[in-house]
């Protein structure tokens, strides 16, 4: 049965019902429909009194169809309910690109998901519209800026760096001329388009407080330099204001419920490759407020998503996470073991055994960071207990604790066991972790320190572009600001086809982008952009809708 199917054969709760579960009245909740709602910005203010432990789940390195992260987070939280816990799951809201590209949705899977699927994976409230608007606005006013000519500001083109963005992998609109056509149409200048999730705007939006916050961080964006070196931000244009207001409602967190009728709180944040990966603070927040348990996701391995969860959103926010969940599968181990993708379904211990390596390094890193990691194994049909064994006695023996999550096939009833191990693993946690660079650190050397301690290089290259940037970075007075590596997600290397535990390479960064409203650089290794192409078939093609309004096809 398709995760569609599944989805479509429960009768789901009215939103009101859900938002009362949580201990929010009917009256304090804005309905988008009979299933989903927006959450008030109180219920967020920093300092509001939080009760809630926070499990971050993240995974090790994942083959291209994606591990289960959100398919576990989902059961796991739905399992913590059933053992008499109250928990909701905090996840990222989908981009549609993923959706009509090669992954699919961002909803889970099988007896796990969130719901309703196809309302939640195209456009949802729509908070991606809102933050593509806000986004594109600031840039249309630039270029409108340089046209009309305006002395007070005198801003150099070839120095801007804002682009546009766009929630579809579109690979032709990476790099664009604007402004073509005569005078009229501006002035012609070289740029391109990054996906929404890449948006320094959707960044801010994951790591502000409140509107207030939001307007600062907004105000922050660095636009570019006049020709006389002094440098422009979206404050000199006066845009920010119009900006926040494009995104009065996108800031506040999505409601919507498990296919067990649990709270799932669903806002912004995705694609820990290319962005900062993780949900905004200010659902966490709601959720750590509403709940005793807050299961949250970041990805797409620990090396990038467990990372910047850390060293990013919670540095800047506060927020510290209990414990962290790695969903590892049979079939990743035996992947990062050598094993071709049409061959996973086989059994194969050789290649899993190869392949736990890759597991092994995320431990570690778990580990680095002082919190404690637990295994959930996601278990698919073609698993055999030979190997589901394996798994178990290998994270045994290095001292790690270990469940078979069967939430996919089962929901919540298929992670009881893995519930009562994360469970545990709270009681037993200091609730403090340690960060791996200081932010006093100059910018090289906290891209060392992330690369050779997380992802094993054995060094890092600047090329010049990089070179040029970092010293823009430190003129501009931004080399205290965390960094938000962009890299590939399949492996801990900057070379996608390196897999398992890659030793001895070298990690290139190719240029540094400045998100200095948002509060980050972007160091950006190997071939990585921030705009995906489509694949030769996209998702697209199996997606349909029918006379009545039945979507088909979105898994
Ligand atoms: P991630 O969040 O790590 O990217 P997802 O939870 O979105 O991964 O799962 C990726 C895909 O794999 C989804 O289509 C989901 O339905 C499917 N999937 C996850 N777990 C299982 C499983 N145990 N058996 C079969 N399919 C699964
Ligand atoms: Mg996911």
């Amino acid at each position: 049965m398709s995760d569609l199917t599944i989805a479509r054969s429960v009768k789901l709760s009215p939103i009101v019902d859900v938002a009362e579960r949580l201990g929010v009245s009917p009256d304090e909740i804005e309905p988008y429909g009979r299933y989903a709602a927006k959450l008030p910005l109180w219920l967020s203010a920093p300092d509001a009194p939080r009760r809630g432990k926070l499990i971050l789940v993240s995974a090790m390195t994942p083959t291209p169809a994606g591990e289960g992260k959100t398919t576990a987070t989902i059961g796991l939280t739905d399992a913590l309910n059933r053992i008499g816990r109250r928990a909701v799951a905090v996840l990222r809201e989908p981009s549609l690109g993923p959706v009509f590209g090669l992954k699919g949705g961002a909803t889970g899977g099988g007896r796990a998901q969130v719901a309703p699927m196809d309302f939640i994976n195209l456009h949802f409230t729509g908070d991606f519209a809102a933050v593509t608007a806000a986004h594109n606005l600031l840039a249309a006013v630039v270029d409108n800026d340089l046209h009309q000519r305006k002395s007070t500001h005198g801003l150099d083109l070839t120095s801007v760096r804002w682009k546009r963005v766009l929630d579809v992998n579109d690979r032709a609109l990476r790099q664009i001329v604007v402004g073509l056509g005569g005078r009229t149409n501006g002035l012609p200048r070289e740029s391109g388009f990054d996906i929404t999730a890449a948006s320094e705007v959707m960044a801010a939006m994951c790591l502000c407080d409140s509107l207030a916050h939001l307007k600062e961080k907004l105000g922050g964006i660095f636009v570019g330099r006049t020709q006389d070196k002094r440098p422009l931000y979206a404050r000199d244009f006066n845009v920010h204001g119009a900006m926040t207001a494009l995104l009065r409602d996108a800031l506040k967190p999505n409601l919507a419920q498990t296919l067990e009728g649990n709270p799932a709180i669903i806002h912004l944040g995705p694609f820990a490759n290319i962005a900062q990966g993780t949900n905004s603070v200010i659902a966490t927040r709601a959720g750590l407020r509403l709940s005793d348990y807050v299961v949250t996701e970041a990805g797409f391995g620990f090396d990038l998503g467990g990372e910047k969860f850390l060293h990013i959103k919670c540095r800047t926010s506060g927020l510290a996470p209990a414990v962290v969940v790695l969903v590892a599968t049979v079939r990743g181990l035996k992947y990062q073991g050598g094993a071709a993708l049409e061959a996973l379904h086989e059994p194969d211990l050789a290649a899993l055994e190869r392949g736990f390596d890759n597991l092994e390094k995320h431990l570690e890193n778990v580990r680095r960071f002082g919190l404690e990691p637990v295994v959930a194994i996601n278990r698919f049909t073609s698993d055999t207990s030979a190997e589901l064994d394996w798994v178990q006695a290998r994270c045994t023996a290095m001292g790690t604790a270990s469940a078979i999550s069967e939430a996919w096939a089962y929901g919540g009833a298929g992670a009881e066991t893995l519930a009562h191990e994360v469970v545990a693993a709270v009681e037993r946690a200091t609730g403090h972790w340690q960060p791996l660079y200081a932010l006093t650190d100059p910018i090289e050397r906290k891209i060392e320190t992330v690369a050779t301690h997380i992802y094993g290089a054995s060094d890092v290259r600047f090329l010049s572009k990089a070179r040029a940037d970092l010293r823009l970075i430190a003129e501009l007075g931004l080399t205290q600001l965390p960094i938000c590596i962009a890299k590939t997600q399949k492996s801990f290397s900057d070379d996608p086809t390196r897999l398992g535990r890659p030793r001895d390479f070298t990690l290139t960064i190719r240029e540094v982008e400045i998100a200095a409203g948002a509060g980050f650089v972007i160091p950006i290794a190997g071939d990585l952009v921030r705009m995906p192409g489509l694949p030769a078939v996209p998702a697209s093609e199996r997606i349909d809708i029918d006379a009545e309004g039945n979507i088909t096809g979105l898994s």
